[in-house]
C-alpha cells in the first residue's frame, strides 16, 4: 500500500472581503504532493498563486475545503513548513550568525543542538566566513543562501518559495536556484515554488501546476522528465523536452504581451 500523501488540498476555494465586495481568489483546488515532490505553480499575475501558498502553509484560516499535512489540518506557525519570501527579509542590524538562528529564537528552540546544525549549514554551503558578517557586505545570491539557510535551520519537512528569486538579476538567479535545488535535494526536503517564470519552473520542478487567471483553478498539471547528464535546473534547461514543455505551459498562461 502507498502511504497516503505529505500534502493533500482537497477542494480549495477562498475569497477575500472587502470594503467593495468580494474577491474570489481561488476555485475549487485539489493537489496531493508527496515526500520529496517538487511542486512549481505557476499563472498569471494575480491568479491566486500566493493565496494558495499562504492557506497551504496555513497562514491564512478562512477558506473553503480543507488542506492535510500527513492527514491533519495544518495549524497556523506549523514547523512543518517552512517558508521563503520574495525578499530575503534579513535584518540588516543583525550579523549573518544573528539572522540564521532567527527561526530558532521565533520557536524559543536555540540550544546547543540546533546551534550545531545551523553552523553546520552555514559551513556546508560556504558562509561560515560571513558568520559575523552584515547583510549589507553580501551579494544577492549570498543573502538568499543565508534566508534559505535560516529557514532550514529550523528543520521544516517543506519549503514553500514565493518568487524567492525574482528580485535577483538573471545571471544570479539561475546560480541561486541550481544552489537551493541541491541544498533541497540534499537536505531532502519537500518544496512547493511559485513563480512567474516559466523557465525557472521547468527547471527546478518535476510536476508543474498551471493556474488558470482569478479566481485561479487547476487548468493542468504536468509531469516534468528532462533527459539531462547532470539533473541541475542550470543544465535541465539544455534538455530536448525543455522547449516543448516551455511551449505547451506558455500557450496555456496564454500571456498577451
Ligand atoms: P498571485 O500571487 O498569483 O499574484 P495573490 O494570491 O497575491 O495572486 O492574489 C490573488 C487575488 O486576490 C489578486 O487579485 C489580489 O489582488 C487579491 N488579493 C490578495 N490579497 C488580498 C487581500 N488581502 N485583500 C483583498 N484582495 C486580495
Ligand atoms: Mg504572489
Amino acid at each position: 500500500m502507498q502511504a497516503g500523501p505529505l500534502v493533500d488540498v482537497r477542494n480549495v476555494s477562498m475569497k477575500y472581503h472587502t470594503p467593495e465586495g468580494e474577491i474570489p481568489a481561488l476555485k475549487d483546488i485539489s493537489m496531493e504532493i508527496r515526500k520529496g515532490d517538487f511542486i512549481g505553480i505557476v499563472g498569471p499575475s494575480g491568479c491566486g498563486k500566493s493565496t494558495l501558498l499562504n492557506i497551504i502553509a496555513g497562514l491564512i484560516a478562512s477558506y473553503d475545503g480543507e488542506v492535510l499535512i500527513h492527514g491533519k489540518a495544518v495549524k497556523r506557525g506549523s514547523r512543518l513548513i517552512g517558508y521563503m519570501p520574495q525578499s530575503d527579509q534579513l535584518f540588516e542590524w543583525r550579523t549573518i550568525w544573528k539572522n540564521v538562528l532567527l527561526g530558532l529564537e521565533v520557536q524559543n528552540n536555540v540550544n546547543e543542538r540546533t546551534e550545531a546544525f545551523a553552523r553546520q549549514l552555514l559551513e556546508n554551503y560556504g558562509l561560515k566566513e560571513f558568520a559575523r558578517a552584515f547583510p549589507s557586505q553580501l551579494s544577492g545570491g549570498m543573502r538568499q543562501r543565508v534566508a534559505l539557510i535560516r529557514t532550514l535551520a529550523v528543520n521544516p519537512e517543506i519549503l514553500v518559495l514565493d518568487e524567492a528569486f525574482s528580485a535577483l538579476d538573471y545571471q544570479t538567479r539561475l546560480v541561486v536556484a541550481d544552489e537551493v535545488k541541491q541544498i533541497m535535494v540534499k537536505e531532502n526536503k519537500t518544496a512547493i515554488l511559485v513563480t512567474h517564470d516559466i523557465s525557472e519552473a521547468i527547471s527546478m520542478s518535476d510536476k508543474i501546476v498551471v493556474l488558470t487567471k482569478r479566481p485561479g483553478s487547476i487548468k493542468s498539471i504536468h509531469s516534468i522528465e528532462l533527459t539531462c547528464s547532470d539533473n541541475t535546473p542550470m543544465k535541465s534547461r539544455e534538455a530536448p523536452e525543455f522547449r516543448h514543455y516551455f511551449n505547451s505551459i506558455w500557450k496555456e498562461l496564454d500571456v498577451h504581451v
